[in-house]
């Protein structure tokens, strides 16, 4: 294992380059919007490019093709220490601390700490173990900010990360509404980035006011790299880890092993791997069973599983279209071509099973009982699976 070098900070920025040559651009002309939507599957760096947008708004010198990435406002923008560029993220619920006030301040405690972390740890994995949200109070704080405005000449800019964790909660009109009015009339000199990967879970009223901007995945050999030379992952184990990770440097760091332990997205596609061979099997009670092991609450944490699930099945789909080379989860090759010969597998059933993943996708949303959406769940698979109609 090589060493890395010791970061603090920001990663370096890979991938988008065509965007970033049209947002430096439009910038130069004093054309870059006031309110951006990045939007994109998780882990594939929209944060890191919001961070980089802020860099080329409070950069003194911006060449054509993005920020200086010398001057000081530039140095203070990578290490996440520059004064006018303000980033807000979901949050656990506050313990109640009697008044708003408290709370308030709680939640500004709790995203510097969160900030600190994240400049500590620079490459971090898209999994999450707690239930999160943009909380009233977040964003309330985000407003007494904005009202201040920025230091003189200055400008700032607001990175509003996972926005769509905004409805997902009670008070939840509360907060978008705050959150309206800011992005409504962002005062002079200042710009606003939010990020999502799931723009649907958007209120209409919150998307209409921003300009849209869809950013795709990373490469394979992209993935790769990062993953030898920045993180110092092994040459085996970065391959492996950036083809299953679907082009987000998030989903690969979560498979890489961490402390000899499989990392916790190795963990959580393993478990996936259980639910389809679950949901394949003859017996309901299997099934029964295998839902029943999981929380009978924070149905929303389960959206890693189904990332991962939809995987499986698209390998299933490609095993039974006879193209190995397709599979994704190589080291199960052998195991998806047995099924897609045995069973016999209904040839367009791993399409169907994925349309009822995206179904409970968004029940899961709702934050409905786990056991029971799984339960459901892996009988509707099972039977466009089996194509077993009975
Ligand atoms: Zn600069």
């Amino acid at each position: 294992m090589t060493s890395p070098p010791t970061l603090s900070g920001l990663p370096p920025i890979h991938g988008h380059e065509e965007l970033r040559r049209a947002l430096a651009l439009a910038h130069a002309r004093d054309r870059l919007p006031r309110v951006l939507l990045l939007h994109g599957r998780p882990g594939i760096g929209k944060q890191r490019m919001a961070h980089w947008i802020g860099q080329l708004v409070v950069c003194v010198e911006p060449r054509l093709e993005g920020p200086c990435g010398e001057c000081r406002e530039c140095r203070l923008a990578l290490r996440v220490e520059h004064p006018e560029l303000h980033w807000y993220m979901p949050l656990p619920r506050p313990k109640s601390r009697g008044s708003r006030e408290r709370e308030d301040e709680a939640l500004e405690e709790a995203r510097i700490e969160w900030i600190e972390e994240a400049r500590r740890t620079p490459f971090r994995p898209s999994h999450q173990t707690e239930l999160r949200g943009l909380q009233i109070g977040t964003i309330r704080n985000l407003r007494k900010r904005v009202g201040k405005g920025a230091g003189t000449g200055g400008r700032q800019l607001y990175l509003v990360a996972d926005a769509e964790e905004l409805v997902a909660q009670e008070a939840s009109q509360e907060a978008a509404n705050a959150l309206l009015k800011t992005l409504e009339e962002p005062p002079a000199n200042t710009w606003i980035v939010l990020t999502s990967s799931e723009p649907g879970r958007l209120l209409d009223t919150i998307r209409s006011r921003t300009t849209p901007l869809h950013l795709t995945g990373l490469s394979e050999a992209v993935l790769r790299r990062m993953l030898e030379e920045e993180v110092g992952a092994e040459a085996s184990e970065a391959a492996r880890a950036a083809r299953l990770a679907g082009g987000s440097i998030g989903r690969a760091l979560g498979l890489l092993p961490s402390g000899g332990e499989p990392g916790p997205l190795e963990v959580v596609r393993q478990d996936a791997f259980h639910l389809l061979r679950a949901a394949l099997q003859e017996s309901p009670g299997a099934r029964f069973a295998k839902a029943m092991s999981y929380p009978a609450s924070g149905a929303r944490t389960l959206t890693e599983l189904f990332s991962a699930l939809e995987v499986w099945l698209r390998d299933l789909g490609a095993a039974g279209a006879a193209s190995g080379s397709a599979i994704l989860n190589q080291d199960a090759a052998p195991w998806l071509t047995r099924q897609a010969e045995e069973l016999p597998l209904d040839p367009s059933g791993p399409s169907r099973a994925l349309g009822c993943v995206q179904e409970a996708r968004e029940q899961a949303a709702g934050n409905v009982n786990p056991q029971l959406l799984l339960t459901g769940l892996l009988t509707a698979m099972h039977r466009e699976l089996r194509h077993d109609r009975s």
